[in-house]
């Protein structure tokens, strides 16, 4: 717990963001319905801006990696997204923990 990772920004905490990502993926849950499949789980809990220009879509604001790109899968993210390195070690953490909680 507390462990603050090497790479967080001064504007921007992706450790924040995961924290709830609990929450925020309850939503993507009920919204993303339809892609929910048991073995399938869709992400959008990461930072996000406008790709810009006419272009409707939104791009991961970390690695840049556009929305319809990622598909809401963690490894659609550069392997060096922030974002990613950190979901990826949280869902490690989560796993550890589920017998302590
Ligand atoms: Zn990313």
């Amino acid at each position: 717990m507390g462990s603050s990772p090497a790479w967080s920004t001064s504007s921007l905490s992706v450790t924040d963001l995961a924290r709830n990502a609990s929450n925020v993926s309850e939503s993507v849950r009920i919204w993303q319905g339809v892609f929910m499949e048991n073995e399938y789980k869709y992400y959008s809990d990461y930072p996000s801006e406008p790709i810009g220009g006419k272009n409707p879509y939104y791009k991961c604001s970390l690695c840049g990696i556009s929305e319809p790109q990622i598909n809401g899968r963690i490894e659609g993210h550069l392997k060096d997204c922030p974002w990613r390195i950190q979901k990826e070690s949280d869902l490690n953490k989560e796993k550890l923990d589920d017998d302590k909680q």
